[in-house]
């Protein structure tokens, strides 16, 4: 690829391991003109299901937008980076695992209860209580003694 420092042409490898649990290749590169060095990233492109949404709205799935409501409801708990982000993923190869071209929100949200039950109790009430909108206190209460058990 390109040099993004000098737009030459010609730029060279010089180191390239595989990350992220082997989904990643890392390299780095050198431009052969300006000798800047630069890290590119190169992963497979997998097709994601769309999202049917409540009011029956279809939108593309958004990782951001998924790793920003999990980001949110494990705000100052003591989960690392790396176990959100292997969650993340096992979320996302659920969703190509069911080989549909579309599915409804309510999966993906599930998945993220799931995911958030086994990381953190705590994280797992917050994204409950805000995504079930629990109809009342004695329903969050049987879902905590749940927890429980
Ligand atoms: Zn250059």
């Amino acid at each position: 690829m390109h040099c993004p420092f000098c737009s030459a042409v010609d730029t060279k490898v010089i180191d390239s391991r595989l990350v992220a649990e082997g989904h990643q290749v890392r390299r780095r590169r050198e431009c052969l003109q300006c000798r800047e060095r630069f890290t590119t990233f190169e992963m497979a492109e997998l097709v994601m299901p769309r999202v049917i949404k409540s009011n029956g709205s279809r939108e593309p799935f958004n990782e951001d937008k998924l790793r920003a409501g999990i980001l949110r409801a494990l705000e100052k708990r003591p989960v690392s980076m790396e176990s959100i982000e292997q969650g993340i993923n096992r979320i996302k190869s659920a969703l190509r695992a069911t080989g549909e071209r579309e599915v409804p929100s309510e999966l993906v949200g599930n998945l993220v209860m799931e995911e958030l039950k086994a990381l953190d109790k705590v994280a797992y009430i917050r994204f409950a209580s805000v995504y079930r909108s629990f109809e009342d206190i004695r329903e969050f209460g049987e879902e905590i003694a749940k927890l429980e058990k």
